[in-house]
């Protein structure tokens, strides 16, 4: 592990995705003609940043609409500090109303359906309304699995057993749910399969809840139920914790794969496990993840696969030419973080701009090799481990020609983790936040 200065961290990870393009590539004349319509689906990490690079870089020479099924948008970057009342679901709510106002980005509420066309592509939306464009870019982020007793759509069953990864009133609901245990009472939660959103996330949360039982209730239980043979990230950290200041609640249970959850007549909730059943007042199920609904229902995921395969230079889908998917829903060997999300936008609009200026061809300006060599993205997840202390891990990604794929670059200075937590690194992680969600959303 390398240690780094923190602040030179906090520098660094804020800064993302390492391309930029000249705009007078483009050459629209001002006459208030555009040289191309882009519109975005989904306004989360990915979609936001894109809609403002793109009008940023284009110098406002593209017109880009981006569409979200929500008014604003709830991080869940900073959503497990609801849990235990440290934050509302006010702080971390980020309107779309400066992508308008400071950059022209076209915002439409509405939940994209369907997108059809060739060359020329309209994307539906489930209100009758329809956009125009010449490229279409998903950022839909996630969709969950359905596990018997749990189904998306269903909303009796998310509601008796939330899963709070998506943040918003599910988050509430958990955090009421937490609220209402008495001491003694078990708290039992799933890890979702590998690939999932922010690695560290769920051991982060069972941390955030042992805390709270052990300051507010006294006394509890939290089981962690993994499918995986052992922690997946930050082990020894997430170890440290788990068998040192809460060992007397958390108990870590590997290969235990969900099988199912039943609620019984009295209220109890069961999880049924590979490694056994589990009985608890309050169940947390992180489904294991898909690509978000639309990727799959545009036939973008290839049989057998949860995430959409794309070229790492442009973030174009193998499967459709001019649809391109970013952040959550891809399956671009990179981390699932919000960071990760608005790093690949910045990539996404360079390459768009570019082929746009080339007219013919985007052969000559997205494959010029020494943009390739630039491509280079990073992605950093805080994980309170108490109520104000915090670790870190941050990674960063270079392109390799040879595999046409994204590699950890393991020598690099911001590839690291924290080498404990800290109140310190609790206090850097809003300022790592707040400069996302600024460079994203402001
Ligand atoms: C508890 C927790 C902690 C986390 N901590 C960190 C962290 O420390 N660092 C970090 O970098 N990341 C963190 N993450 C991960 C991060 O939140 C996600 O990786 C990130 O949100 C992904 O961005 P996205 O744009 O791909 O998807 P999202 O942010 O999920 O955005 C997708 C958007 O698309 C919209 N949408 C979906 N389908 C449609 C449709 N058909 N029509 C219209 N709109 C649609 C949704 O409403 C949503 O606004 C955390 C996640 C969780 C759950």
């Amino acid at each position: 592990m390398t240690q780094i200065n923190r602040r030179d961290f906090i520098k660094l990870s804020s800064a993302t995705a390492a391309l930029a393009v000249t705009p007078s590539i483009l050459n629209a004349e001002g006459n208030g003609s555009f040289e191309a319509r882009v519109a975005i689906v989904g306004g989360g990490f990915a979609g936001a940043t894109l809609a403002k690079y793109l009008r940023l870089w284009s110098d406002g020479k593209i017109q880009v609409t981006m569409i979200d099924k929500n008014p604003d948008h709830i991080s869940c970057v900073l959503s497990n500090l609801i849990l235990n009342d440290r934050l509302q679901l006010t702080d971390i709510t980020l309107s779309y109303t400066p992508l308008q106002d400071n950059y022209g980005v076209i915002v439409k509420q509405g939940l994209v359906n369907n997108v059809t066309g060739a060359d020329v592509k309209t994307v539906h939306l489930d209100n009758n309304d329809s956009i125009v464009c010449d490229y279409v870019v998903l950022a839909p982020g996630i969709e969950f699995i359905d596990i018997p007793g749990l189904k998306n759509g269903d909303t009796n069953s998310f509601d008796q057993v939330p899963h709070a990864w998506i943040a918003g009133p599910q988050t509430e609901l958990l955090r009421d749910q937490l609220n209402s245990m008495q001491q003694g009472d078990t708290f039992v939660m799933t890890v979702p399969e590998s690939p999932y959103r922010c690695p560290p996330g769920p051991y982060e949360r069972a941390c955030v809840v042992a805390d709270y039982i052990k300051r507010v209730k006294g006394s509890g239980n939290v089981i962690v139920l993994d499918p995986h043979p052992e922690i997946a990230i930050e082990k020894e950290t997430f170890e440290l914790a788990f068998n040192g200041i809460y060992k007397d609640i958390v108990t870590y249970v590997p290969n235990a794969t969900l099988n199912s959850i039943e609620i019984k007549s009295n209220g109890e909730k069961v999880a049924k496990t590979s490694a056994g059943d589990f009985t608890a007042k309050v169940i947390n199920v992180i489904p294991t993840h898909k690509a978000g609904k639309i990727v799959e229902d545009l036939g973008l995921l290839p049989v057998g696969q949860r995430f959409a395969p794309v070229n790492p230079v442009s973030y174009e889908s193998t499967e459709r030419t001019g649809i391109y998917v970013i952040g959550d829903s891809n399956n671009s060997g990179q981390p699932k973080s919000g960071h990760m999300a608005n790093a690949q936008a910045k990539v996404c609009a360079d390459a768009i701009i570019r082929t746009i200026a080339s007219k013919t061809t985007s052969e000559d300006f997205v494959h010029d090799p020494a943009r390739l060599q630039n491509i280079k993205t990073n992605s950093a997840c805080y994980s309170p481990i108490t109520y104000d202390e915090a670790s870190w891990l941050t990674a960063v990604f270079g392109y390799e020609t040879a595999s046409n794929s994204m590699k950890l670059v393991t020598d690099s200075f911001a590839t690291s983790h924290s080498p404990h937590w800290s109140n310190e690194n609790f206090e850097d992680m809003f300022d790592w936040a707040n400069s996302l969600f600024s460079n994203t959303f402001r």
